[in-house]
């Protein structure tokens, strides 16, 4: 058989594949982390995690995400800036496309994780960047003493409304129905926070503003069918995520919101590909169920690889 360039190339560099390269360079495999953008995943653009065991004060998701990745590198793992574009699963030595070439490896963890979901309403994309965001951490101080709308009942849009507070001078939170899905935690703070105006079972129905910026939205009620106009600067939606699995194309079964089906040691339907993370599907989508989930993955990765060169 042909040398692999890898023994394991893990995609994505979230906090599931920044584990599971810890796990696997400490095994000292030959491994390559190939990552978009910047490491970090969702968590660079999350405010605060206080739900991640050890850390009695919580930590910026930044500096959580930060550390993760330094302590991969001190164990030797490659990072790498790259896109993949597809995979082609057919042989022992699987190949994977990047924009510039082709690397073969014997096994793969897909740790891609999961962007936010658009709501599809008449100005959304127009103004995505001029005043629409999907990012409190990353737009919210631009809405210093302003009144911003944010959509959705999650955790997401609970907690970064809360956090938006601390610019904007008020935050209209839309929610189509007339109970949040956030954890009561969330939800006590929300109601201790007299910044925020819940507007229950309500449907965002249009952005609209000049050319460069928003202006207003219009909110309808889905009980009574009352449709009223709001002036705001920005609009935040938070409405829940979706898989980034484009570049999987059919070489792996997803379920059919297009989460990756895996077993519990997170083999994926093709031999030697696993994954880990918010990309599969999982009933809790946390980093701490991210980071469990590459653990396993990594171990189970090692596993295959070792059975894989036995018998080549
Ligand atoms: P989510 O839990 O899926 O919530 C999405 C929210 O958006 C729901 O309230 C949903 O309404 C609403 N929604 C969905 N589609 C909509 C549409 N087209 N129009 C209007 N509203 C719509 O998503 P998330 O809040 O992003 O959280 C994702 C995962 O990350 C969850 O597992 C969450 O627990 C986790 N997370 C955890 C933390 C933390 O622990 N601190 C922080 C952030 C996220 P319905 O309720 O009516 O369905």
């Amino acid at each position: 058989m042909k040398k692999a360039d890898y023994d394991l190339v893990i995609i994505g560099g979230g906090p599931a594949g920044l584990t599971a390269g810890i796990y696997a360079s400490r095994a000292r495999l030959n491994v390559l982390l190939l990552e978009k953008m910047a490491p970090g995943g969702q968590l660079l653009v999350t405010d605060w995690i206080e739900n991640y065991p050890g850390f009695p004060s919580g930590s910026s998701g930044y500096d959580l995400v930060n550390n993760m990745a330094e302590q991969a590198k001190r164990f030797g793992l490659i990072i790498e800036t790259s896109e993949v574009l597809s995979l082609n699963l057919s042989d022992t030595l699987k190949k994977i496309e990047l924009s510039n070439k082709t690397i073969t490896t014997l096994s793969i963890i897909i740790a891609t994780g999961a962007s936010p979901r658009k709501i599809g309403v008449p100005g959304e994309d127009i103004f995505t960047g001029k005043g629409v965001s999907f990012c409190a951490t990353c737009d919210g101080p631009f809405f210093k003493d302003s009144v911003v709308a944010a959509v959705g009942g999650g955790d997401t849009a609970v907690q970064e409304s809360i956090y938006l507070t601390k610019f904007a001078k008020k935050v209209y939170l839309i929610h189509r129905r007339d109970e949040l899905r956030a954890a009561k935690i969330l939800q006590e703070r929300l109601v201790a926070n007299d910044k925020i105006e819940v507007l229950w079972d309500s449907i965002l129905t249009d952005i609209g503003g000049g050319l460069t910026n928003v202006e207003k939205i219009s909110v309808k009620n889905v009980k009574t069918g009352e449709e009223k106009e709001i002036p705001v600067s920005g609009c935040f939606i938070w409405v829940g995520t979706f898989p980034n699995t484009s570049f999987l194309k059919d070489s792996v079964k997803v379920d059919k919101y297009g989460f990756v089906i895996v077993n519990q040691n997170m083999e994926t339907s093709a031999p030697g590909v696993f994954a880990a993370g918010d990309v599969r599907n999982t009933p809790l989508r946390q980093v701490v169920t991210a980071v469990g989930d590459a653990a396993i993955a990594a171990v189970s990765a090692e596993h295959y690889i070792e059975n894989t060169w036995a018998v080549v």
